[in-house]
């Protein structure tokens, strides 16, 4: 969904959408596996910098649901993550703040961002607001034993042989005591 500038100026948009499993573009390792539900409103906003000059900002709010996977940091088994937030944010014409050298009266103010050709696209703001998200770190379990890094074997589904000679002392004590009954 786009929203145009001269429109906002007309009216503010209340706007509420679906957006189908898979057709958000995130990066490569997040999926969108449910549908997504999106509501809120879109506006313009006048900024009087100076007697003459006057920004149009767009204040964009909205709250979101949505269902995502992303692959356990250690085995890749993808998890899900049901998301939910909301967003107030306000959108300043691209260059406006470098051209007139004032960029640094708004930089505290975190939740700027900036629209490009006179509009503003609701699935551009989707996208980072899911991945902001989502945790940094994904793991399918707590102790998620990952994969093994000499066969690849998933060690939650089946231990494999390298990695209990290799890793595991406790064993590496059994073999010996075996081996001195042997001899
Ligand atoms: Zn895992
Ligand atoms: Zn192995």
């Amino acid at each position: 969904m786009r929203f145009t500038v001269l429109e906002l100026e007309r009216e503010a948009v209340d706007y509420s959408v679906d957006i189908a499993a898979g057709s958000l573009d995130l990066d490569e390792e997040t999926r969108q596996v449910g549908p997504m539900r999106c509501s809120g409103r879109a506006e313009a906003l006048h900024e009087h910098r100076s007697a003459t000059e006057v920004v149009v900002d767009v204040r964009l709010r909205g709250e979101f649901s949505g269902e995502f996977e992303v692959p356990c940091a250690r085995c890749v088994n993808p998890v899900r993550h049901d998301l939910k937030g909301d967003f107030d944010l306000i959108f300043r014409p691209a260059g406006v703040d470098d051209e007139n050298g004032e960029g640094s009266i708004t930089t505290q103010e975190t939740e700027i961002g900036y629209y490009e050709g006179g509009s503003l696209q609701l699935e551009d703001v989707l996208r980072e607001q899911i991945l902001l998200g989502l945790p940094a770190r994904t793991l399918c379990h707590p102790d998620c034993k990952g994969l093994c890094p000499v066969c690849g074997q998933n060690r939650n589904e089946m231990d494999c042989d390298c990695a209990t000679r290799q890793m595991d002392p406790k064993w590496s004590k059994l073999a010996e005591l075996s081996s001195r009954k042997s001899s």
